[in-house]
């Protein structure tokens, strides 16, 4: 597709044959799947490469990814934001993490076709993976889109992150307000300041905001909270 080297051109990224043909079959394997089960309701080809790939693609203008060796995507479904980046960055070792079975059925198929290396999938909820040694204050960016509110994905966010590390999450326009709402959960779980980057998609310029925060310190003991409990009582 001519429009795809074109929009990856204007956020200075550029695809060797092997990522084009990487993208060509997570679009085939995406759309082959999904007429068996529900993982996106985008289908077309050009949408799928702007409203998915391209969309996930552009963290890469708020994030120095060529300096993320770790890489955890919280509620990653079909692998957005996670596995576009893993395809452009392929030195990063990517944990998808996502409560259902299914899409992460999927993930592994995904990752074979594409013949992805480093790539964990995690089937747990956030809440309780937070919680294992193996991922808690671990990973230098954890990144999520479409999960939930910022209060709440704060929380199911930040405490993956190393100290020093990242948290970005990708929003649509409701962002700011949440964004506003979520300062004293983002406080509570070592987070520092928020930045705001802002993009329209390129040809259906719907608003994108992409929020980057920093993780100061360790995760408190008491964080992340039942699934229960974030629900009912979100910090804030
Ligand atoms: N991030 C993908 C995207 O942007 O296309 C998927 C978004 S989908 C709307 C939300 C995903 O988050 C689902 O796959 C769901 O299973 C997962 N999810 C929701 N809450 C979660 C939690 N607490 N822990 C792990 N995964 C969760």
């Amino acid at each position: 597709m001519k429009e795809w080297e074109k929009w990856l051109k204007d956020i200075d990224l550029s695809l060797n044959d092997r990522q084009k043909e990487q993208f060509q079959r997570y679009y085939e394997t995406l759309i082959t799947w999904n007429e068996k089960m529900n993982l996106t309701g985008i289908t077309g080809k050009k949408e799928v490469y702007e409203k998915h790939f391209y969309d996930s693609l552009l963290a890469a203008c708020c994030y120095p990814f060529e300096h993320v060796h770790s890489l955890v995507d919280i509620g990653g479904g079909a692998g957005f934001p996670g596995v576009p980046l893993k395809i452009c960055f392929p030195h990063i070792q990517l944990t998808v993490i996502d409560a259902t079975n299914k899409r992460i059925q999927f993930l592994e198929h995904l990752v074979e076709q594409l013949s992805l290396e480093n790539v964990n999938l995690v089937h747990m909820r956030a809440e309780d993976a937070a919680r294992d040694e193996r991922y808690r204050d671990s990973y230098d960016l954890a990144i999520a889109r479409a999960v939930a509110k910022m209060p709440v994905l704060a929380e199911l966010c930040l405490p993956f992150v190393r100290k020093n590390g990242g948290w970005m999450a990708l929003k649509g326009r409701a962002g700011d307000e949440e964004v506003e709402m979520a300062a004293p959960a983002i406080r509570a779980l070592n987070g520092g300041d928020v930045d705001e980057h802002y993009f329209e998609l390129p040809t259906e310029a719907s608003d994108r905001h992409i929020y980057v925060i920093g993780k100061q310190n360790k995760t408190p003991h008491a964080y992340p909270r039942k699934p229960a409990t974030i629900k009912k009582k979100p910090l804030g």
